[in-house]
């Protein structure tokens, strides 16, 4: 057996491959404050393409992208609405109030991700009393909802209603690639309801470093400057730019395989006593897990599986997450699933 941890803690912690610290090695290279950097410049530009919109930036993390939109469509006293579960609201150490005086409006969503009946009637009157309603952010694949797809139905109906509201529609899409290959919508098609978009490719695609956001030429002019505000703008980035066109190139496809391997890892949990999924399905490379307290607490089951080889993180006191990726093979997750099993009995020993 292999001495090396199985690591299903989050999709962040994939290793570059050979091939793709090939290409890091060989990356033409300039200055990237200066727009200079052919990389980082061709990278930009499929992604921009691939998401159907006119620009993108390059910037070191999906937090930045996700502020950097929030700063690009607000000024300070707005209101940004999202569900409490968004990454953006709740995992950014509050950098919608901290960086940009913007307050939020969480709304709960009555089934799993936001529709159009959870927002009807959250747009502030006109009124100098309130605030000005300017933003919604939603999130797709959504991580905290257990790596659900966003149903494109949905995020037609609100786009329709926000634009006719005037308010600014950004997807944090650091997984969007997980669902346009789970789903076969491409990422044109959900791009087209949002005016800007954010995506990882230090997730499932492998890339050790960076993340975009996506939007019209006039939007990312102005994100420019706002990656210079927060420290973000860097010199030969075509080194790390490299590795997220390599990852654009040859992993998206593959990111099916981890569904499936997600799927396995599901049917373990369906299977033993005392462990669910939380949200009732898997749909993408996310599997959360909820823990009965007649098997101890998620922490405990942690440590248990860890002993045996496999890391997951408990993100709750009853709440487990175990993610797939580039990094986990199908003979991995089949151990996984071992694992669990054996955790879930060795509590009732
Ligand atoms: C990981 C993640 C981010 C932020 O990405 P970092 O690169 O870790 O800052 C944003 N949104 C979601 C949904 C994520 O999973």
């Amino acid at each position: 057996m292999s001495t090396a941890p199985i690591d299903l803690r989050s999709d962040t912690v994939t290793r570059p491959t050979l091939a793709m610290r090939r290409a890091m090695a060989e990356a033409e290279v300039g200055d990237d404050v200066l727009n200079e950097d052919p990389t980082v410049l061709k990278l930009q530009e499929k992604t921009a393409q691939l998401f159907g919109k006119e620009a993108a930036l390059f910037v070191p993390s999906g937090t930045m992208a996700n502020q950097i939109a929030v700063g690009v469509h607000t000024r300070p006293g707005d209101e940004l609405v999202c569900d409490p579960s968004a990454h953006v609201y709740l995992w950014e150490g509050g950098g919608i109030a901290r960086l940009w005086g913007v307050t939020s409006r969480t709304v709960d969503p009555a089934e799993g991700v936001l529709g159009l009946s959870d927002l009807r009637g959250k747009v502030r009157p006109d009124d100098s009393h309130y605030v000005r309603t300017r933003m919604i952010s939603l999130e797709n694949t959504h991580n905290r909802a257990g790596g659900r797809i966003h149903p494109i139905t949905a995020i037609a109906e609100i786009s329709g209603w926000a634009r006719a509201h005037n308010l600014a529609m950004h997807l944090d899409g650091a997984r969007i690639l997980n669902a346009v290959v789970a789903s076969g919508i491409p990422a044109a098609e959900w791009g087209r309801y949002f005016d800007t978009v954010s995506i990882c490719y230090s997730k499932g695609l492998g890339a050790p470093v960076g993340s975009a956001l996506v939007g019209s030429a006039d939007v990312i002019h102005e994100a420019h400057r706002l990656r210079k505000v927060l420290g973000g703008g860097m010199r030969q980035t075509g080194v790390i730019a490299a590795a997220a066109l390599h990852a654009l190139e040859h992993h998206v496809d593959r990111l099916a395989e981890d569904h499936a391997n997600a799927r396995l890892l599901a049917a373990a949990v369906e299977e033993t006593p005392g462990l669910a999924l939380e949200s009732g399905r898997v749909e993408t490379n996310l599997v959360w897990i909820a823990v009965d307290p007649a098997l101890g607490t998620a922490r405990e089951l942690a440590a248990r599986l860890h002993d045996d080889g496999i890391l997951v993180s408990a993100l709750g006191p009853q709440v487990l997450r175990a993610c797939t990726h580039l990094d986990v093979s199908r003979a991995d997750v089949e151990r996984a699933a071992g694992a669990l099993r054996r955790a879930a009995t060795l509590a009732h020993a």
